[in-house]
């Protein structure tokens, strides 16, 4: 029997790079899964023919995060579907993937893109966590993409790496509050890992950010994935309120 075999997953910015990966990994588990996106309707469904093609189960849901009424059409979207599937709106595995990177110099930080980040990346998760209350399943799975930002210094990252820190409060506060109902909520740190951005096409740039690794190589989105498959499957149950570093010893120094 696959691990996730009738389980159900919502993986928020999984029409690309991690999101994606995770969504794939997930559901070659056995997982149904949600494959939510904000604009990306096109890679959204790609994500979900690729699954499907290797005999796995998907659908998109779409809410742009960020902005007022989000959470409430991400989940009107994700019951439907999950209705439409499975005869009920239980969810066993959430994945708080979505994110926005700032790549801001200091003194060049709007209060607008300020906000931007934080109700995208630490706002967004916390109202989602919320929601799911009513959806998830004793034994239910939280992880939340996190960043390996919140302990190496990055000064064009300053506000993003802030809403990482938020995230992981979340996972640390709620990880208490929901323990009681047998769910686990864990953060996974990645370090520079391959998504579609165009810099990974310049092989010189690729050279210079393996270096960051101690494996003398840049993270691919399998290489978080395989760790979120770890925190959804029993095998995890006993872990929770977590920081897992992903970083491939980028914080080794
Ligand atoms: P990508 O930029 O490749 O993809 C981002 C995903 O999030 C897309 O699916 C996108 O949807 C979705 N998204 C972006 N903005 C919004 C929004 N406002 N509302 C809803 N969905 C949105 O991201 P990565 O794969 O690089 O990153 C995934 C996570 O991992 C993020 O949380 C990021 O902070 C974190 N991370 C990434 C690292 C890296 O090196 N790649 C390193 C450390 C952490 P759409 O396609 O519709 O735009």
């Amino acid at each position: 029997m696959d691990a996730l075999e009738n389980k159900t997953a919502l993986v928020t910015g999984a029409s690309r790079g991690i999101g994606r990966g995770i969504a794939q990994r997930l559901a070659r588990d056995g997982a149904l899964v949600a494959v939510h996106y904000a604009t990306g309707r096109d890679d959204a469904e790609e994500t979900v023919a690729a699954i499907e093609g290797e005999g796995g189960r998907a659908f998109t849901v779409a809410a742009r995060l960020g902005e007022p009424g989000d959470v409430h059409r991400l989940f009107l979207d994700l019951e439907r579907g999950l209705k439409e599937r499975t005869g009920s709106t239980e969810l066993n595995i959430l994945v708080n993937n979505a994110g926005v990177m700032g790549g801001v110099a200091p003194e060049d930080m709007t209060t607008e893109r300020f906000d931007e980040l934080f109700a995208v990346n630490a706002r967004a998760p916390y109202f989602i966590v919320q929601r799911a209350l009513t959806n998830l399943v004793a034994g239910g799975r939280i992880v939340n993409i996190s960043s390996g930002l919140t302990r190496f210094a990055n000064p064009d990252e300053i506000a993003y790496a802030m809403t990482k820190g938020a995230v992981e409060q979340l996972t640390l506060h709620f990880a208490k509050y929901l323990a009681p109902r047998g769910i686990t909520i864990n953060s996974v740190a990645p370090g520079i890992t391959r998504n579609g951005n165009p810099v990974f096409d310049v092989p010189e740039a690729v050279e210079q950010m393996a270096q960051l690794s101690a494996f003398g190589r840049v993270g691919e989105p399998q290489d978080i994935a395989d760790v979120v498959a770890f925190l959804a499957s029993d095998g995890a149950r006993w872990v929770t309120g977590a920081f897992i570093d992903a970083t491939g010893g980028t914080l080794l120094g």
